[in-house]
């Protein structure tokens, strides 16, 4: 049995979580760690009756309940301040909290380097990793692409960090090609500030949704002479990226370092 530690336990994602581990044959739920629940029964707060039980407010919990893994879907600032403790207390960590921008993520595989392995990916669902490879491969075929996003509305960070992470990997696979630059923005004139959505890697844009109703969803729109394409992808239920998070826990004690993204554990 691998013994599991789940960091944001009484968040949305951090009660799916825990449900999931504590429901698989082969994981442990040994620690539940949240400020905001802390003391605060877990069967009460997640409905798990498994596990802990007690959710713990210090992070401390993790080596006391002898975790192997933590699975941190936190807040960014306070998920890259767990992954460092991670590293330095040698425990392994899946972590799916967005907002860590490129920097924080050279630091996090600074940390990584030799006493704990992380994989981070700011989308566990098997779906969404399908749709970051098409749009890698569609990539140098295209002339244009813009992404909407629509999540949610209590989601902190904008835009999410599915769409940068697609876009980044667009962004390597056209210069990796001979494409050339992607076409102009024809904008000359922007009537109300925002209008064309935020700008990221090789001047993508990046439109973010935030309503009720909506969980996760996104939609890739790519220009072509006469014709375009789309992709899109919906979560529908935070059930979705269980499957994804629980083969991370079980791969990465055998995966070195930092990986980023689900890719390499699907093969794709
Ligand atoms: P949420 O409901 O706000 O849950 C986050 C929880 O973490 C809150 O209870 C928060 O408490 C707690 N927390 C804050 N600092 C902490 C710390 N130092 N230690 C332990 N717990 C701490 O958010 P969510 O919807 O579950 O989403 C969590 C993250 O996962 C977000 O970044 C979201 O974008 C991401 N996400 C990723 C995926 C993926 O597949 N990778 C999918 C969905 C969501 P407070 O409320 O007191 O801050």
């Amino acid at each position: 049995m691998k013994r599991v530690a789940v960091l944001g336990a009484a968040g949305r994602m951090g009660i799916a979580v825990c449900t999931a581990v504590s429901g698989a044959p082969d994981l442990e739920l040994v620690a539940a760690v949240d400020p905001v629940a802390a003391g605060r029964s877990l069967g009460e707060v997640a409905g798990v009756l498994a596990g802990p039980s007690e959710i713990s407010g210090s992070i401390d919990s993790v080596t006391q309940a002898g975790a192997e893994v933590v699975v941190d879907f936190t807040v960014a600032a306070a998920a890259l301040e767990n992954l460092r403790w991670c590293a330095e207390h040698g425990v392994h960590v899946v972590c799916g909290t967005t907002g860590l921008d490129e920097r924080s993520l050279e630091a996090v595989r600074g940390w990584f380097s030799s006493s704990a392995n992380a994989v981070v990916a700011p989308n566990f669902a098997i779906g969404a990793a399908l749709m970051m490879r098409c749009a890698e491969l569609c990539a140098p075929f295209i002339l244009a692409a813009e992404v909407v996003e629509l999540h949610h509305d209590k989601k902190r960070d904008a835009p999410s960090g599915t769409s940068i992470e697609t876009i980044r990997r667009m962004q390597a696979a056209r210069l990796e090609s001979a494409a050339g630059d992607w076409a102009p923005d024809p904008t000359e004139n922007e009537v109300l500030p925002g209008a064309r959505g935020a700008q990221a890697e090789g001047g993508i844009h990046v439109h973010s949704v935030r309503l009720p109703g909506l969980l996760a969803h996104q939609e890739m729109i790519f220009g072509l002479q006469g014709e375009t394409l789309s992709i899109r992808h919906d979560s529908f239920d935070r059930a979705s990226f269980m499957p994804g998070v629980l083969l991370a826990i079980r791969r990465v004690s055998d995966l070195p370092g930092l990986t980023i993204g689900l890719g390499e554990l699907l093969g794709l």
